[in-house]
């Protein structure tokens, strides 16, 4: 390794690629650990001048007042620089944090498609003309709420980010970026396809850093609104703090998403929905179906096929084209997983497939954990109510309906649910009375830009995507026009 190589990478601020006050953070590839970047860290100083440039760009007519096809033409230029880098993009995702190559050019396209979707929502959006109540036309227009702090996690950067950036950008607002520390490769590529794309000075900043630079963020007087996606214990913290200062915030927390399976579903729909619910990203994403509810009269049968698929599971290299599974994010969260494991078979679980660290030399460097399925504990048990974020279900028998829905909805998350049946009437039936953002009928992890997403309970506060999705980053002004003599009655 040269000198040249382990320079620090810079962070975009004020439209410029300046390196950061603070210390060097180093990020490694987990599924080899070799060494990939340092990158150079943010403190008070940079925030101050990000923030600080954001708030010149969003007050200046050039970016707020700018109509909004023309805004929308800086977004569809961005869509196309990612969609003509996507390859080498979506290698930049794999190896900052090991999700595999497949699953990585998925999410490119998908955050292509994100800006290009939040392009169309900005330029063909309407404001209203309420019905008159008076001698004067009311109408209601959407304006941008400012300088927007977005605050990312490191399991899916690409998508995560974009979802983020698209809308806050759409709804003229300013935006100062800062992700996960232990995946900032993909931000810093955003602020690159930014500056490519000729968006003006100021209106997207990057800075990284741990949490406590996301605290600063926070706090900043000068930043209006703060949009999280994390763990529910930080959403926590971060809600308090907007809280005492009357900030906006739009959070996307943790799950612990229940996916059931009647005895009349399709079998093998279910078995590949269910498996794929907990195992797909290394069982890293929010939406893992780590609850997985069987019905008694096929619960053996059942549990015996998903075990089969569990065992021939191929873990691997996540650049080869035959890996369905690729190593978790790195070393740290891989001892956190094994210890939920440990903890499961404390808590009377018998682990029936996986549990452990495969033994192929050839991943022996990486940060990979087998596909793990337990059975036999209490739904109260820790593993079944805490979020493990890695490949590690548990399985829970239920006999009726009534029964199911108690069980599923005992959880202080309220992210997602899957559930498998051929009776559309049940389907529906139960799809409402389950306590979920999103529920997926005979399928799971169908998520699309245009659809509404939010978590209840302690999933989250607010929705991403959609036409929601622009609302979030808006407020609404009202302007009446006098029609006749002003009526101050
Ligand atoms: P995390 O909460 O540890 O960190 C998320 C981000 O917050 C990081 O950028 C981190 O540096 C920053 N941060 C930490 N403390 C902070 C503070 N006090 N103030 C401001 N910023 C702070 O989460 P993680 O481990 O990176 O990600 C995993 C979590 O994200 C899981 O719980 C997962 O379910 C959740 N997640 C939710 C969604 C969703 O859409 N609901 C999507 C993906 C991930």
């Amino acid at each position: 390794m040269t000198d040249t190589q382990r320079a620090p990478l810079p962070m975009f601020v004020a439209g410029e690629w300046v390196l950061g006050s603070g210390p060097t953070i180093r990020t490694i590839n987990p599924a080899d650990g070799s060494y990939i970047a340092d990158i150079s860290t943010a403190t008070k100083i940079e925030i101050d001048a990000a923030v600080a440039s954001a708030k010149a760009a969003v007050r200046s007519a050039g970016w707020r007042q700018m109509k909004a096809h023309h805004r929308a033409a800086f977004l569809y230029r961005m869509s196309e620089l990612i969609e003509q880098d996507s390859e080498r993009l979506a290698r930049v995702q794999m190896n900052d944090n090991g999700k595999t190559l497949a699953e990585c050019r998925r999410q490119i396209a998908s955050a292509a498609g994100t800006f290009r979707y939040y392009a169309a929502a900005c330029e063909t959006r309407e404001g209203s003309l309420p019905a008159r109540r008076s001698d004067a036309v009311a109408m209601a227009i959407a304006e941008p709420i400012g300088v927007v702090a977005a605050i990312t996690p490191w399991n899916s950067p690409t998508t995560l980010e974009a979802q983020k950036l698209a809308p806050i950008l759409a709804a003229g607002n300013a935006v100062v970026l800062k992700p996960s520390e232990v995946t900032p490769l993909m931000a810093l590529e955003y602020a690159r396809i930014g500056e490519k794309a000729g968006l003006p000075k100021g209106v997207l900043n990057v800075v990284v850093g741990t949490g406590a630079v996301g605290g600063v963020l926070v706090e900043h007087p000068d930043v209006n609104m703060v949009s999280f996606t994390g763990g529910s214990a930080t959403g926590s913290k971060i809600a308090a703090a907007c809280g005492a200062l009357l900030k906006p915030v739009l959070l996307e927390l943790g799950g612990k998403s229940p996916n059931i399976v009647f005895a009349d579903a399709d079998m093998r729909a279910a078995l590949a929905g269910v498996s794929e619910g907990i195992f797909s990203g290394a069982g890293q994403s929010c939406v893992a179906g780590s609850r997985i509810f069987v019905e008694k009269s096929i619960y053996k049968e059942f549990v015996s096929s998903l075990v089969e698929i569990a065992k021939n599971y191929r873990i691997g290299l996540p650049h080869h084209e035959t890996t369905q599974l690729g190593p978790l994010v790195n070393f740290e969260h891989r001892d956190k997983v094994a210890a939920y494991v440990e903890l499961g078979r404390q808590e009377g679980g018998r682990v029936l497939v996986g549990g452990g660290i495969p033994t192929n030399p050839d991943l022996s460097h990486g940060a990979y954990f087998e596909p793990t399925l337990l059975e036999g504990l209490s739904p109260k048990a820790r593993v079944c109510q805490e979020e493990i974020f890695g490949p590690v279900g548990v399985i829970l028998p239920f006999e009726s309906e009534d029964e199911l829905i108690a069980l599923a909805n005992d959880s202080e998350f309220g992210l997602a649910a899957g559930l498998w049946t051929s009776d559309y009437k049940r389907a529906w039936r139960v799809g409402e009375r389950l306590d979920a953002g999103t529920v997926w009928l005979n399928t799971y992890k169908d998520l699309s830009i245009s659809t509404p997403f939010g978590g209840y309970k302690k999933s989250g506060l607010g929705q991403e995507k959609g036409l929601q999705g622009l609302d979030m980053y808006s407020r609404t002004k009202s302007l009446h026009w006098a029609l006749d003599k002003p009526n101050l009655s």
